[in-house]
C-alpha cells in the first residue's frame, strides 16, 4: 500500500506494479488524498504556454527522473535548458548584476570573473583564492550552510550568493539549512580535498566531456505533469484510490508468520490491512499519521520543519519587456524585496512561450516569508508586479497571471538533519512493513524522490 501520489508515490507504485507484473506476488495500492495525482507537480497549458505552477525541470546530472521518462516512452519529449543563454542575475544594491561565470553552485573557479564581479568585496575575492590552498579537515560532524560556505569563501559570498540559491532550491535560510545535508558534495569534497574549489576543478577534469554536453536542467516538453500521466497511465485504474485521505495507521492483529499487519484507516471510515505501507508523505503527514502506531517516530518525524512556495507566473508580449539575456534573477535577504526569484521561462527552456510571447515565474514566499502564503491573490500578484517593476523596470500590464499556493512543500534541511534521519531509520527498522519516502529525507528535488519511492518499494517488497 503506497499513501501518497506526489511524484515519490507514484514512483513507488510504479515499482511495486513493475514487480507484480514480473511475478512479484503482491496487489499493490496507491492512495492519494487530493483529487488529483502529482503532489506540487502542476502544469498548466494554454494558448502555446506551458506554465508550471511547481518543479520546472530537474537537474540533468541526478540520473533518476530522465531515465524514468525513457523507461516511460517520454524520450523524445525531453528537453535541456538553453544553456547558451544561463547567466543567472544576483539583485545586488538595488542593480542586477550576472553571477560570476565559472561560478559552480557557490564555488568560483575562474580567476578574471571572480576578480571583475562587483558581488563581492575584495576581501572575500581574497579569500577565494586562498581557499585554493586550503587542507583537508572534516573534524564537524555538522554546521550551518552559511557557516560552511563563509568559512571557504568569507561572508559576502554567504549573503549575496550562497544564501539566495539555498532560498531558491529550499526556500530556506542558510544560517539554519545543514552544510552535509543540503551541499553534500561539498562536504565530501572538504573531507577529502580542503579546498572546494580544487575539487570541483579536479571533478570537472574527470567529467570534462559529459559536462561540456549535458544541459544543466532537464524537463519535458509539455511540461512535468507529462511523467504525473505517464506513471498513473501506467498503473490499473482499479489499485488507484484518489481522494481517499488517510488519517490513522495501526498495528493490526499478529498474523501466522508472527507479524502484525497494517491497519490504514481512511477519512471515510474504511480500514484496508496490508504487509507493507510505503507513506511517500511530508514528514508533518507521515508523524500525524504515526502518532499511535510509534509516538517517538512521530516525533522526530515532526521536527523536520517545512517552509512554503508561491509562484506567480506572468506572460507578456516581447515588445513590451526589454530584459537582458539570461535565465532570471535571484533577491538576496538584504535587499528586503518579497520577491525570492524570478525565472525567465521563455529563455531557459524552448517553446514555453508562443512567438512573440514571453513568460515570467515569479517565487515568493519561503522561511524568508512564511505569512505571504495566506495573502490573497490580489494581494501578492500586486507584490510581484510591483518588484518586478521596481528590479526590471517591467510596468507593461501582464496578458495573463498564474498563482500557486505550495503549502508547507518544502523540507527544511536544518542543522541536525542527519542525526534526526538516523534516528529516524533506526525506529523505522523495528517497524517491519513500514517504509518513508518523499522529499524530506535525502534530497528534495525531483530525483531523489524518484530514488527514494523506488527505494522505499523495494523495502516493502523485501517483507
Ligand atoms: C514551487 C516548487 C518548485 C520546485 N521546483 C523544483 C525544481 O525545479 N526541480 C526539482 O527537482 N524540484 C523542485 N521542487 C521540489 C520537488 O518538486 C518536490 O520535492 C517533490 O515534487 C515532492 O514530491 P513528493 O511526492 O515527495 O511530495 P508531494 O508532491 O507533496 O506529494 C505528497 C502527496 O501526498 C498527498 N497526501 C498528503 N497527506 C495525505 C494523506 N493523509 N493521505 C493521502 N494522501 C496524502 C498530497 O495530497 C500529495 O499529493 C519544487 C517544489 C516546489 C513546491
Amino acid at each position: 500500500m503506497v499513501v501518497g501520489g506526489g511524484i515519490s508515490g507514484l514512483a513507488a507504485a510504479y515499482t511495486l506494479a513493475r514487480a507484480r507484473q514480473a511475478g512479484a506476488p503482491i496487489e499493490e495500492y496507491l492512495l492519494e488524498g487530493s483529487p488529483r495525482w502529482g503532489g506540487v507537480i502542476r502544469t498548466e497549458k494554454f494558448d502555446g504556454f506551458v506554465i508550471e505552477g511547481g518543479p520546472d525541470s530537474f537537474l540533468t546530472e541526478k540520473p533518476e527522473a530522465a531515465a524514468l521518462c525513457r523507461e516511460l516512452g517520454l524520450a523524445s519529449h525531453l528537453l535541456g535548458s538553453n544553456d547558451r543563454e544561463r547567466r543567472t542575475y544576483i539583485l545586488h544594491r538595488g542593480r542586477l548584476e550576472p553571477l560570476p561565470d565559472g561560478l559552480y553552485m557557490l564555488v568560483p573557479t575562474r580567476l578574471w570573473p571572480l576578480v571583475r564581479t562587483p558581488l563581492l568585496p575584495a576581501r572575500s575575492k581574497l579569500s577565494a583564492l586562498a581557499e585554493l590552498f586550503r587542507r583537508p579537515s572534516g573534524d564537524r560532524a555538522d554546521e550551518s550552510a552559511a557557516s560552511f560556505v563563509g568559512r571557504h569563501f568569507g561572508p559576502a559570498m554567504v549573503q549575496n550568493i550562497a544564501d539566495p540559491l539555498l532560498a531558491g532550491v529550499y526556500g530556506g535560510d542558510s544560517e539554519n539549512l545543514s552544510a552535509p545535508a543540503v551541499l553534500p558534495r561539498f562536504w565530501r569534497i572538504e573531507k577529502e580535498t580542503g579546498s572546494l574549489t580544487r575539487g570541483v576543478l579536479r571533478a570537472r577534469r574527470a567529467h570534462r566531456r559529459e559536462a561540456a554536453s549535458a544541459p544543466l536542467f532537464t524537463t519535458l516538453d509539455g511540461g512535468l505533469e507529462e511523467l504525473v500521466r505517464a506513471l498513473v497511465e501506467r498503473l490499473e485504474p482499479s489499485r488507484l484510490l484518489l481522494g481517499q485521505k488517510v488519517e490513522v495507521l495501526e498495528t493490526g492483529a499478529r498474523q501466522p508468520k508472527g507479524r502484525p499487519r497494517w491497519v490504514v484507516r481512511v477519512s471515510e471510515g474504511a480500514a484496508i490491512e496490508a504487509d507493507a505501507v510505503v507513506l511517500a508523505l511530508p514528514a508533518y503527514e507521515s508523524a500525524r499519521l504515526l502518532a499511535r502506531a510509534d509516538p517517538v517516530l512521530a516525533q522526530r518525524l515532526g521536527e523536520i520543519p517545512y517552509s512554503s512556495a508561491v509562484t506567480v507566473a506572468f506572460g507578456f508580449e516581447s515588445k513590451d519587456v526589454k530584459l537582458a539575456p539570461g535565465h532570471g534573477l535571484l533577491v538576496p535577504r538584504q535587499e528586503r524585496r518579497r520577491l525570492l526569484a524570478v525565472t525567465f521561462v521563455h529563455a531557459k527552456f524552448p517553446r514555453r512561450a508562443p512567438p512573440g510571447k514571453l513568460l515570467l515565474r515569479c517565487f515568493l514566499g519561503g522561511t524568508r516569508d512564511p505569512e505571504i502564503i495566506g495573502a490573497s491573490d490580489e494581494e501578492i500578484v500586486g507584490w510581484a508586479r510591483k518588484e518586478l517593476a521596481a528590479i526590471l523596470g517591467l510596468r507593461a500590464t501582464p496578458l495573463f497571471h498564474r498563482l500557486t499556493r505550495s503549502p508547507q512543500a518544502m523540507a527544511q534541511y536544518t542543522v541536525g538533519h542527519l542525526e534526526r534521519l538516523r534516528a529516524i531509520e533506526a525506529r523505522v527498522k523495528q517497524l517491519p512493513g513500514l517504509s518513508l519516502s518523499g522529499n524530506a529525507y535525502s534530497g528534495i528535488g525531483i530525483s531523489d524522490c524518484i530514488r527514494s519511492g523506488q527505494a522505499a518499494a523495494a523495502r516493502a517488497l523485501s517483507v
